[in-house]
């Protein structure tokens, strides 16, 4: 029995550990934060008369990382407030605390002779059962422990993290020798539930499998680049989007990572593989040794394969021409096939258009694909055993849309090994045997089951029956409504889920009609309703292209009614005598909020950044958003003395700030998480967890919420309200128009002019909404921040 993971201890704070110990903080393990004691004061430390023995001076390390984490951007923490859970200590004094911990974690400095000193310590005060786990980007896992103990192998090893832990998916579990299986079982079920990881499998090989792919791939682009005479602009502009790969493509990468990290990695490779052709690749080019000793590192030094330069007009980027070892000014690149992979949507579709029109840049796309398909291909069986392992390891941790097979499947399985033969390259012998055997791909998709070329033979690719996915469930025709903007789909055991599709996933016409009629048959066939979605974002709110021209054109009429609409969906939402669970995800703004509100419950996805932002846009929230702020306050102010005017005040602000969480959990802080609503890790699991909340509501015997009257601050509170915008705006905090918007919310969440602890209606409340937000949309300051938005996507501060 492995016993299950409660606390863990993370040894080295640096980049990665500090990180790694807040992603567990965040997922609820408490854990101890490890690293050296310092050899020296530093200037403070003397100066307030400490010495070298003290506890603040021995942790100082890992104290400071744990300070850095709250300033680090993009947040590690889920909430500062997790910081908490991570206790710093040091490696002399605190070694015997990791007896009581279930999990080790080493990330020290990428040193053989380090980590086997430290693991040999380790050893020395660990309590049998503890797993232990080195987060190492490529060192041997076997060598580390050569000299352990077999009971400590056992228990021992590869869990490799990508850089931020937080926001990439992907964790290379990588087993040794003498792994005990029920470990690597254990740990695998474990990151991907509890961490919300994409967890794959690799062997113990130089920088395990995403490491040496994305390597290979950036090394060989370089080469061709080198040797065919293209601009570091030129190869961006192939090896980006138009390959289903980020915006950051390759320069742009390899200046984030750091090319002296680079260098390191690819040296990994270089100095233990013996096959020459590979030796080759992975032998660094001398431009790279040559930017190194100039310090032009990328990012960290200011300047790599990019720099900016301040310039009168502004700031310039600068691309490096490596003939001169001088910056130029980046070239605009376009050609013929470029634009046609821009033309069309979706990462196959692009690398087809890219490929099938001949010209100077496709022939860039095809040299620098085709090693990366060959050499996956040659590499599997050594470093990974199955393809989708492969693919998921460069989808997860270099953030491509496809991996190498399955563009291989994109291009056509046979056509390109056609191509490559053609032009001298070997195929892998298991290749030329699958293609023999008359197979087309190295995916087939067979009504809802997808399997792929495993040992010769076609394998089944197995989905946990937790990761529901609608995209499979609508090929299923499980779709039991549907419009352009939204669907209703079938998820099985009486649970229906409301998934909307429009652009940007923005609320309109069409997806309030959905949500009608979804009730309306969840109210006739179905124990329950679900809101999710699959799309980039959860929504982005509603559609603000369609007020502003109604706006413009003064038809105060038509957005009334647009708005009445738009809160009589929401209300019938709420007094649907079935459970609800809204389960957003990514950017859940302003009318995305509003959508989750009358839900029983909000699962919210760790990464979800929700807020009520109408203010952005010159407007207050009108779909119920401002009148659910009034009842929560009165609901947790009671019935009787608690200080109502202070959670009126603190959702004012909020709303007035138009404040947006930093993530699921962070929706506390800011007051949107509610006392039933909870957070879940893995994006995978999301539906499925909505469902399993619905089910549990309906099976204990749901009670619909009815209608609630809501106790109101009222006039005198609506004025200190209005005077602290008032006092923003004399502090030249807040603009004129920015007050004439708050002066209207404290309008809306008082309740208007009623006297103090007034009960009101949520229908009253709507009204004043409604009232407020018409008057807004007339006001010429307003239009110009929605069309600010809609053209710039970000909002206009006048
Ligand atoms: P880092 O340099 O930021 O931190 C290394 C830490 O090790 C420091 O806190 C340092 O005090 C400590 N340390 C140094 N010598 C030590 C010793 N003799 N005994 C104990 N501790 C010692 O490095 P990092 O980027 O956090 O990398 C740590 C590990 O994670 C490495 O194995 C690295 O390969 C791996 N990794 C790094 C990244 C990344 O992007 N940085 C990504 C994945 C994996």
């Amino acid at each position: 029995m492995v016993q299950p993971i409660q606390r863990a201890a993370v040894i080295g704070s640096g980049v990665m550990g500090a990180a790694i110990a807040a992603h567990l903080a965040g997922a609820g393990i408490h854990c101890l934060l490890l690293d050296l004691v310092p050899a020296r004061l530093t200037e403070a430390e003397a100066k307030k008369g400490l010495t070298l023995e003290h506890p603040a001076v021995r942790n100082r390390l890992a104290v400071d990382a744990i300070a850095r984490l709250k300033k680090t951007k993009p947040a590690p923490l889920y909430s500062e407030a997790f910081a908490a859970r991570i206790t710093p200590g040091n490696l002399e004094d605190d070694l015997p605390k990791l007896a009581g911990v279930d999990w080790i974690i080493e990330v020290v400095v990428e040193r053989l002779d380090v980590k086997r000193e430290l693991l040999g310590r380790i050893e020395k005060v660990w309590k049998p059962g503890t797993i232990v786990s080195s987060n190492t980007s490529g060192i041997s896992i076997n060598e580390m422990v050569a000299s352990c103990g077999s009971e400590f192998k056992r228990h021992f090893l590869g869990t490799h993290f990508f850089n931020p832990p937080r926001y990439m998916k992907l964790l290379e579990i990588i087993p040794g020798e003498t792994t005990d299986p029920e470990i690597v079982s254990y740990m695998h079920g474990f990151c991907e539930r509890r961490l919300g990881k994409g967890v794959v499998v690799a062997k113990d090989t130089p920088n395990f499998i995403a490491n040496r792919i994305g390597t290979y791939g950036l090394l060989v682009t370089l080469r061709n680049m080198m040797e065919l005479g293209y601009t570091v602009e030129e190869v961006d502009a192939v090896t980006g989007p138009a390959l289903g790969r980020p915006k950051s493509a390759t320069f742009r990468t390899l200046d984030l990572v750091g090319l002296d990290t680079f260098v390191h990695v690819a040296a990994n490779v270089h100095g233990q593989t013996a096959a020459t052709a590979e030796k080759d690749v992975f032998s660094a080019p001398d431009v790279l040794g040559r930017m190194v000793d100039r310090g032009w590192i990328g990012e960290k030094q200011g300047q790599g394969f990019y720099k900016k330069v301040k310039t009168e007009s502004g700031t310039q980027i600068q691309a490096l021409r490596f003939d001169t070892m001088e910056y130029e000014p980046v070239r605009k690149v376009s050609s013929a096939s470029l634009e046609a992979a821009k033309a069309v949507k979706g990462a196959g579709n692009k690398i087809k258009a890219l490929l099938g029109t001949k010209d100077r840049y496709s022939e860039l796309a095809w040299n620098t694909l085709k090693p990366v398909l060959l050499y996956s291909a040659h590499k599997l069986g050594e470093i990974a055993d199955s393809i989708a392992d492969i693919d998921n390891a460069m989808k997860w941790g270099f953030n491509w849309e496809l991996g190498p097979f399955e563009v291989w499947d994109e291009i056509g399985l046979v056509k390109a090994a056609q191509r490559m033969e053609a032009e001298g390259d070997v195929l892998p012998e298991w290749v030329r045997v699958w293609i023999d055997a008359g197979h087309t791909s190295f995916y087939e998709q067979r009504n809802d089951q997808r399997f792929y070329a495993h040992g010769g033979a076609w394998s089944e690719l197995e989905t946990p029956a937790e990761h529901i996915s609608l995209r499979r469930l609508k090929q299923q025709n499980k779709v039991v409504l549907s419009k352009p903007g939204a669907s209703l789909i079938d998820i099985g055991d009486g649970v229906a889920c409301l998934e909307f599709h429009s652009p940007n996933n923005a609320i309109g016409a069409d997806i309030l009609t959905m949500i009608q009629q979804s009730v309306e048959e969840v109210r006739r066939n179905y124990r329950g309703l679900v809101i999710a979605n699959e799309g980039r974002h959860f929504c982005v709110g509603a559609n603000v292209m369609l007020l502003l021209m109604e706006a413009q054109e003064e038809e105060w009429d038509e957005i009334d009614l647009i708005i009445r609409q738009f809160q009589n969906t929401m209300l019938t939402l709420k007094r649907l005598e079935k459970p609800v669970v809204a389960a957003p995800h990514q950017m859940t703004l302003g009318g995305g909020v509003e959508a989750c509100l009358p839900a029983d419950k909000i699962i919210f996805s760790a990464e979800t950044y929700f807020g009520l932002v109408e203010t952005g846009v010159g407007l207050i929230p009108a779909g119920g958003g401002c009148k659910e702020m009034a009842l929560r306050s009165s609901r947790m102010a009671g019935s009787t003395d608690a200080d109502l005017q202070a959670f009126v005040n603190s959702y004012f602000e909020t709303i007035a700030m138009a404040k947006v969480s930093t993530s699921g959990h962070d929706t506390k802080r800011i007051g949107y998480m509610g006392p039933r609503d909870s957070v879940i890790i893995n994006q995978d699991r999301r539906v499925y967890e909505a469902k399993m909340a619905v089910l549990e509501m309906d099976r204990a015997g749901y009670e619909p919420m009815e209608e609630e009257r809501i106790r109101v601050v009222g006039e005198p509170g609506k004025a200190v309200m209005q005077l602290g915008a008032y006092t923003m705006q004399l502090g030249n905090y807040i603009s004129d128009h920015d007050r004439l918007i708050a002066n209207k919310l404290a309008h809306v969440l008082a309740g208007g002019n009623v006297p103090a602890n007034s009960l009101v209606s949520e229908q009253y409340m709507l009204d004043l909404e409604r009232e407020a937000f018409l008057s807004l949309c007339g006001e010429p300051k307003t239009q110009a921040r929605m069309q600010h938005m809609l053209a710039k996507g970000k909002p206009l501060r006048n």
